[in-house]
């Protein structure tokens, strides 16, 4: 599973064609959010922003996460989210942007 980083002062950063980024999320997710993935405990209510920390190539991506743990200002600790909870941010726009990087070291897929 990829490690990833919260990414501090996101706040303003839209998605030009979703309505907030749990709804991006769950558009290309196809699932509901459930859980929060930093804290596991509260309902996922927004959209949080997160990068690799491993294999950082300056993408951010979107994980459903609680209000008070997005909301925290500075970096949490790396977690681990699995593959199909992390949605790139570009998603919407795939077409424009050469993402092609599925054959990532710090992936690997396990049914849990
Ligand atoms: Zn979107
Ligand atoms: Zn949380």
């Amino acid at each position: 599973m990829p490690v990833v980083v919260n990414v501090p002062g996101t706040e303003n950063i839209k998605c030009s064609c979703c309505e907030s980024w749990l709804e991006h999320w769950k558009k290309h997710s196809k699932v509901e959010p459930g859980k929060c993935r930093i804290c596991r405990n509260a309902d996922a209510e927004v959209g949080g922003h997160v990068k690799r920390f491993i294999n950082d190539r300056g993408q951010m991506f979107i994980v459903p996460l609680c209000q008070k743990c997005n909301s925290r200002k500075e970096q949490v600790d790396s977690f681990l989210v699995a593959q199909e909870d992390f949605i790139y941010t570009g998603a919407c726009f795939e077409d424009l942007t050469d993402i092609s990087d599925t054959d990532d070291a710090d992936t690997e897929f396990c049914d849990g």
